[in-house]
């Protein structure tokens, strides 16, 4: 390695790296200590939507939700649960411009999206084929300029460099201001992102295999929306992969 010039050690000594969640010196975006607690979505979990299940409870395929046939999408997965750690480092990622948490956070999505195309999803089509692009779920431009950057675009090219997948961010828009999903109720997030997201090449969207890619799914009202407007341009099928996934107890 070339030696460090005397500006790069002084900038080094005045700003340090550190862990983008827990803020202690540590060479990576993230220190080992954080990543170890994020809690890891294990089985059993719901094998339409990938909602984590009380392990104490009977076994079924699918939750209460996915029985009544509410999404639109072809399955679901996430990395983390939405607490402590996990809910600190997404946190950190998107309101504290902490970009550089997108290559941890991507790299177990990717592991995860691997997972899910190779053995754990009994909703797939034999032979399983690779998806053809990863689609984040887009930002307003008014909030993608205050922030800087969309989050669920940076998650989206760490995946798409580790799985060798096109990422494409033009193909889907979001057509109307939406209010923060975060501030409202469960009812109130499916009325908020009702007509939100638009297909704007359907040509390139037509007959393919599309992930579209988030930081949190709550509700899924949000990824149910995008893959609404996926179909409707005549993708073949949609799934879903975020970081993080709230469950409620
Ligand atoms: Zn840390
Ligand atoms: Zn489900």
């Amino acid at each position: 390695m070339a030696q460090k010039s005397l500006l790069e050690r002084i900038l080094d000594w005045l700003y340090p790296n550190r862990c983008g969640v827990c803020h202690r010196f540590c060479d990576d975006a993230i220190c080992q200590d954080c990543k170890n607690n994020w809690s890891l979505i294990v089985p059993p979990y719901c094998l339409w939507c990938g909602r984590p299940f009380d392990p104490r409870s009977k076994a079924s395929p699918l939750c209460g939700m996915c029985l009544q046939g509410r999404y639109k999408f072809d399955y679901a997965r996430s990395v983390v649960i939405y607490e402590g750690v996990g809910r600190e480092t997404v946190h950190a990622f998107k309101f504290n411009r902490k970009p550089r948490l997108a290559q941890p956070m991507g790299e177990l999505m990717a592991e995860v999206m691997k997972r899910a195309l190779d053995r754990d999803n009994g909703l797939l089509p034999s032979p399983r084929q690779l998806p053809s692009m990863l689609v984040p779920v887009p930002l307003h431009p008014k909030t993608q300029r205050f922030r800087g950057y969309n989050q669920a675009a940076l998650l989206a090219e760490v995946i798409g460099q580790i799985l060798d997948i096109p990422v494409e961010t033009k193909i889907l828009v979001q057509s109307r201001p939406m209010k923060p999903q975060a501030t409202l109720g469960e009812r109130e997030r499916w009325e908020n992102v009702k007509g939100a997201f638009e297909v704007a090449k359907p040509e390139l969207v037509r007959g393919q295999i599309v992930v579209v890619v988030d930081d949190v799914m709550t509700t899924g009202a949000t990824l149910n929306e995008c893959a609404k407007a996926l179909k409707r341009a005549g993708a073949r099928q949609v799934y879903c992969l975020t970081f993080a996934r709230t469950i409620s107890i």
